[in-house]
Parts: structure tokens; C-alpha cells; sequence
């Protein structure tokens, strides 16, 4: 579904499905952000299809963490449509690390696929926009926020949800570090839609803002 221009959301809310939301930046140079487990890709390259974007066009998949959950599906892209998988420079040396045994600890196959690109903090200047991306640990140690002003969307990966924020007691978690990246986050501005990796989206400027002044209330 279309939440801002050029940007679909593919948010999971079947109890069945655990899944992470992903999300879509179109234009000549496609982002799909988050693919989820590989069980659920024919669902979503349909609804991607559907939505009149042919998944086979999408050459970047930008992680905003490396949980299997959000990123089990990226390889399918590689594989098919020779899509780079990319996470943040930080997160890539915790996934060649511990981080892999989060696939094995799941019962899931260790990934075929390779991170052919990081991502670090700074300005992400494509050829038809231009992103901002935030490294913003606390879920894991190199988590990204990625912000596109021009459409006022940020993708919050499992840093922040609606009324909620990601764990911590995971391996790479660390429970001051999320306070404080969801404290930077909160001071955006331009964000009239957060899109998170779990739950609802949170759409309107007043309604975000509100919502990280109740999760900050609440850390
Ligand atoms: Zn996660």
C-alpha cells in the first residue's frame, strides 16, 4: 500500500505470521527495505506486483538489522534478480559474528546470500532521491534508521514501534544505547509517517511526535 509518494508499506498482522514489515522506496532506483522470512516472499513479490512494481527491478535490499526475521528473504533477490543485500558497516561485522547464530538459534539455514554493500550513517545520494541514514544501535549494534526528508517517512526498523520499542535482551541489544537512539530519532524533523519493523505505522507528524514522547516516557 501507498503511504507517502513513492513509498509502499508491507505491513504483517496476521498472528500467524511472524513476520516483519517491509517497506518499498520506488523510482528508478528501488530500495525494498526489510523482505521478512523467505516463506512469506511469493506473498509479498505478489502484493509488490500488484502494487504495478515488478520485484525483479528492485537491485538494492537495504537491512535495517540482520535478524533473520527481517532479512531471510534477501538472498531470494540476489539469487533472482541480482539485487545487492546491504546492512550498515557496524551491524555487518555483528552478523559475521554472533550474529549468524540467530539464523541456526531460529532453526533456519545459515544464508547462501553475501552483504555486497554497508550502508553507513550519512547522506545516501541516489540517482532519483536522497536519504538520510541513522545508525541508531540499541537492538542491535549496527541498527539503521533510514529518513527520507522530501517524503517525510522514516523507517525505524525495531528500534521504535507505535506505543512500543524493540528488545534488548538479545545478543548486540543494549538497553541504554536504544534510550538514546530513540531520544536522536524523536528530534527529526520532517516525519510525518514512521514506518516500523513490527505492529502499525504511525501516520501523521502530531501522531509521531506523540509517540516517541510516550515510548521515551515510558524507557
Ligand atoms: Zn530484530
Amino acid at each position: 500500500m501507498l503511504v507517502a509518494q513513492s513509498v509502499y508499506y508491507y505491513p504483517f498482522t496476521s498472528a500467524f505470521q511472524n513476520n516483519c514489515n517491509s517497506v518499498l522506496l520506488d523510482g528508478p532506483e528501488k530500495i525494498l527495505i526489510d523482505p521478512g522470512h523467505k516463506f512469506n516472499w511469493p506473498k509479498l513479490s505478489q502484493m509488490i506486483a500488484k502494487d504495478g512494481i515488478d520485484p525483479s527491478s528492485i537491485k538494492l535490499v537495504l537491512y535495517t538489522h540482520c535478524h533473520p526475521d527481517h532479512m531471510e528473504a534477501g538472498e531470494i533477490l540476489e539469487t533472482d534478480y541480482g539485487a545487492v543485500q546491504a546492512m550498515s558497516p557496524e551491524e555487518k561485522v555483528f552478523y559475521d559474528g554472533p550474529g549468524l547464530s540467530f539464523f541456526s538459534w531460529m532453526g533456519l539455514d545459515i544464508p547462501k546470500g553475501h552483504i555486497g554493500r554497508t550502508v553507513a550513517e550519512g547522506r545516501l545520494e541516489l540517482s532519483d532521491k536522497v536519504l538520510d541514514i541513522y545508525l541508531t544501535p540499541g537492538h542491535s549494534p549496527g541498527s539503521i534508521c533510514l529518513h527520507w526528508p522530501e517524503v517525510g517517512v522514516l523507517v525505524t526498523g525495531d528500534l521504535v514501534f507505535a506505543r512500543g520499542w524493540g528488545r534488548t535482551d538479545f545478543e548486540g541489544g543494549d538497553s541504554k544505547a536504544i534510550v538514546e537512539s530513540i531520544t536522536r530519532m524523536s528530534k527529526l524533523a520532517d516525519v510525518s509517517t514512521l514506518l516500523c519493523g513490527h505492529g502499525p505505522a504511525v501516520m501523521g507528524e502530531t501522531r509521531v511526535a506523540d509517540n516517541f514522547r510516550h515510548v521515551l516516557a515510558m524507557l
